[in-house]
């Protein structure tokens, strides 16, 4: 009905209008899909589960004027300045020992845990890495600038973004 049958294939950014009462306890006020028309919450939680490539933007309405207050910084994939941002910081894969170059922009907290979509929750990663990094066993939690990588065996290992030095810049 809104092509969202497509939508696993596609680079889509959907925008879900929603009441705070429906966002915090699964109310059934409809929600508003930017550009189609409203919906119901279970309809908005299938699109959600259904399209692994779309960003996700969740707008909060208020409840008493019925205007929009929040933009829920919910999207799911880092766009393009974000992305920019953590591949200029990181130069190359952050797992510790590695220095392949970054395929993959990965939220260190995941995103399906409640990490943000930004450049500090972000690190860039090479295949490899990104693929061992959700492998049971292994965390990597951020501490400031750092992350610290757990592996199996408990041993831990720390990753700091290089430093930046004028003339020294790759590309
Ligand atoms: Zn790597």
């Amino acid at each position: 009905m809104t092509g969202l049958k497509y939508a696993d294939s596609c680079d889509v950014e959907v925008n879900l209008v929603l009441d705070a009462k429906t966002l915090l306890a699964g109310g059934d006020t409809p929600v508003e899909l930017d550009g189609y028309g409203p919906i119901s919450p279970d309809v908005a939680d299938e699109i959600i589960a259904r399209a692994p490539n779309a960003s996700i933007r969740r707008l909060l309405i208020d409840p008493v004027d019925g205007t929009l207050i929040v933009r829920e910084p919910r999207r799911r994939r880092f766009d393009r300045p974000t992305s920019a941002h953590i591949r200029t910081r990181d130069r190359s894969c952050r797992q510790p020992g590695c220095d392949l170059q970054i395929r993959d922009d990965d939220h260190i907290q995941d995103y399906q845990f409640g990490g943000p979509t930004t450049a500090d929750n972000g690190q860039g990663l090479c295949a490899r890495s990104h693929t061992i990094k959700h492998q049971p066993g292994w965390t990597v939690k951020a501490d400031g600038k750092t992350t610290i990588w757990r592996t199996p065996t408990g041993h831990q290992y720390r990753s700091t973004p290089p430093p930046i030095l004028p003339g020294h810049l790759r590309q």
